[in-house]
């Protein structure tokens, strides 16, 4: 069970309308809502190709649980048209539909307000809401001034894949998108990349060492049940993540993300993706095993 604000005291680390979300707000996140179930935020932290979508998809198999997908890309990018993984047209959305009604409804909000905005608008419907933002470059800073905003109720999971692997996928993206490969600069901005997200994700450790949590994408992969249900029993001890329920999705409305997020998946079909061992050219794989040591063997990736 998640933990729960006395009625008549919420604190400050509890979300929902009655925390601060100053400034304008659309219409409908000013109706109050008399819930006080305190929401916990897990933000996955690490650097892109690191398996986050599927970490994402993994833990909405709970009900407890709502993903919202790469929350800073919606900051970054606006006026999100299509569908959301919910299955609506995005200003059909019960969660992202109100947000994004309107341009300006975003206009000057911070990611820890859309966060808050975020459990405001789900109204204590679920335990734990998940952002898959990450901590590449431009979001390094944004779990710390989450956990400060936020307190006791935030949470960073750390998502650690192998660099060479990460470097590939990297690589391979640009190459679907049709520009030129460029392999050594690419290679060596992504194994660059990797050491800041990372980084960023260490440092969060140190200061705030019980909200921080690790997992690497390979036992994900490899042993997806036993990683989830250990990782559960940290975010939300008591509770029980079971692979049974994984693909709903009716709580995830997952805007951004890898292209995996609007698949179908069961348990069975999570696999190692080891391309990289078999595609990656040597003196490539070199370079960034060269230049992502030690932090590399810290995360057992000799
Ligand atoms: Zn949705």
């Amino acid at each position: 069970m998640a933990e729960r604000c006395p009625a008549d005291h919420v604190q400050d680390s509890c979300f929902g309308p009655e925390n601060d979300i100053s400034g304008p707000l659309h219409p409908s996140l000013t109706k109050s809502r008399s819930r006080t179930e305190v929401t916990k935020l897990v933000y996955i932290g690490g650097y892109g190709h690191s398996g986050s979508t599927l970490l994402e998809y993994l833990l909405a198999a709970s009900p407890k649980v709502v993903a919202f997908g790469e929350v800073a890309s919606v900051l970054r990018e606006r006026g999100r048209k299509g569908k959301c993984t919910c299955g609506r047209e995005v200003r059909l959305c019960p969660l992202w539909g109100p947000l994004l009604a309107s341009a300006e409804t975003l206009d000057g909000m911070t990611h820890e307000r859309l966060a808050r905005a975020l459990v405001a608008q789900d109204g204590g419907a679920h335990a734990v809401l998940v952002d898959s933002s990450k901590t590449a470059w431009h979001s390094a800073a944004v779990p710390f001034s989450l956990a400060r905003e936020l307190g006791p109720d935030f949470r960073l999971v750390h998502l650690v894949r192998d660099p060479r692997a990460v470097s590939w996928s990297a690589v391979k993206k640009s190459g679907r998108r049709g520009t030129r490969p460029l392999m050594p600069l690419r290679s060596g901005s992504a194994a660059l990349g990797w050491w800041v997200a990372n980084l960023a994700c260490e440092r969060f450790g140190r200061l705030y060492p019980d909200r921080y949590l690790r997992v690497r994408y390979e036992d994900l992969a490899r042993a997806p049940a036993e990683t989830m249900r250990r990782l559960f029993a940290e975010i939300l001890p008591g509770s029980e993540w079971r692979p049974g329920d994984i693909g709903g999705s009716g709580n995830r409305h997952q805007l951004y993300g890898n292209r995996m997020r609007s698949a179908s998946l069961s348990l069975a079909e999570v696999k190692e993706d080891t391309g990289w061992t078999r595609d990656m050219p040597p003196a490539y794989r070199s370079l960034v095993t060269a230049l992502t040591a030690p932090l590399r063997r810290r995360y057992g990736y000799d």
